[in-house]
């Protein structure tokens, strides 16, 4: 027999130690029954919305019943252990009737036909609501949709084309793995989905067009919760210059692709610790990345041997150029150095995307053009814990420096 109704449950031994319960009543189910093979073990069962699983109390642990309230559909069935009170508030003939049902189990003169089997009564057993699902051939997927609850989705090497929408409606999605498989773009949509943490798309085809739509990975939910993206494989050309706004971003592997240039924002997320951009076409790295505290970079196979590209022109910069510009960069310097809000409701778009992709100076402030920089060489071994390269060549690499100020410029 199952009562829905509203249950709070006191451990009396966190009121033993002053720790005040919340006071709230979850909507929950009661449920009674047997364990399977045992005639007289009797059970109850508590699901709410915070513990869907449901908690198992047994009947023979009961301390007491408080049954004052009754006609106003309270009741309080007291545990001897686990210690708690479960305080429940009903409608008061359904809170009766559950009552005298748990009154003859106690006193084990319960009917049978009521009580059903501990295995038949939880309202979601544990078989339909997984967490985790691995689909390793197209016939395996499920019919009716994947479940909502699932925080775990390992669909790789099925040579999925499209996208599959329904994986939009998992809120609780933490992590997501489509690697080895034709995917050419993803829906914006997918920025909104709120708890995805570590999503693997490694060998895709996202750079197969020659303007790839970036919205999703910059969307606002995304950019708060992603600490793990794998784009490596993908022939990407370019990365989002925007990419700077994944927050949380721990690892980014974009190696085995065909970037030649690494947009001069990535230094701006500061949560970057591991940092593939093995096997790309780079010759030069934007000076932002100094200013992340990163413990791996893999730069292998690049192209930073070469310099032909490369123009040395230095002598032709004016101060002027590199750190003053305009009135504008000066004025958006200083929204950026002091974290000014903007936004486009307040200020035209075209100045938010400014502000939005502006550089960083080698000194860690901000720069807003991305018009003028010097090539620098630094050694990236006194910068970061682990890099690997090439073995044919030192560690030594250039960089595109941008300078807020005189005195960065000089050093
Ligand atoms: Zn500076």
């Amino acid at each position: 027999m199952k009562l829905v109704c509203n249950v709070e449950v006191v451990n009396r031994l966190h009121a033993n130690v002053n720790i005040r319960s919340s006071g709230k009543y979850l909507k929950s189910t009661l449920a009674l029954g047997k364990e399977p093979k045992r005639d007289k073990d009797f059970f109850l069962i508590h699901f709410s919305s915070a513990n869907k699983s449901g908690n198992k109390y047994r009947i023979k642990c009961i301390k007491q019943v408080f049954v004052k309230c009754l006609n106003e559909g309270k009741a309080t069935i007291r545990f001897e252990e686990p210690p708690h009170d479960v305080c429940i508030k009903s409608e008061a003939i359904q809170l009766k009737c559950f009552l005298r049902l748990l009154k003859s189990c106690i006193t084990g003169d319960a009917d049978n036909s009521q009580l059903s089997n501990l295995s038949n009564i939880s309202v979601t057993s544990v078989e339909s609501a997984p967490i985790k699902m691995t689909i390793r051939d197209r016939s395996e997927f499920p019919i009716k949709g994947f479940p909502r609850t699932l925080e775990y989705l390992y669909l790789a090497g099925l040579k999925i084309c499209n996208f599959r929408r329904d994986i939009l409606l998992l809120s609780r999605l933490v992590l997501l793995d489509l690697s080895n498989n034709e995917i050419e773009k993803f829906p914006p949509e997918m920025g909104r989905m709120t708890s995805l943490s570590e999503l693997y798309l490694s060998k895709n085809n996202l750079g197969l067009n020659v303007s790839v739509d970036w919205r999703w990975l910059l969307g606002p939910k995304i950019t708060k919760t992603l600490k793990l993206l794998d784009i490596s494989d993908n022939k990407i050309k370019y990365l989002p210059k925007a990419i700077w706004k994944l927050e949380r971003l721990v690892t980014l592997k974009v190696n085995n692709n065909e970037i030649s240039k690494m947009p001069a924002t990535v230094g701006r997320i500061q949560t970057l610790r591991y940092l593939d951009i093995s096997h790309n076409r780079l010759e030069s790295l934007p000076c932002s990345l100094l200013q992340c505290r990163l413990e791996h970079i893999d730069i292998s196979s690049n192209n930073f041997n070469f310099s032909t590209q490369i123009q040395l022109k230095e002598n032709n910069l004016a101060a002027w150029q590199l750190y003053i510009n305009s009135l504008t960069h000066l004025a958006s310097k200083i929204v950026l150095k002091h974290k000014l809000f903007y936004a486009p409701n307040i200020i035209p778009f075209t100045l938010v995307e400014f502000l939005d992709n502006a550089n960083m100076c080698i000194c860690g402030n901000p720069v807003v053009s991305d018009e003028y920089y010097v090539i620098r060489e630094f050694e990236l071994k006194d910068y970061f814990r682990v890099v690997v390269f090439d073995n044919n060549r030192n560690s030594s690499i250039r960089f595109e420096c941008f300078f807020c100020s005189s005195k960065c410029y000089i050093k």
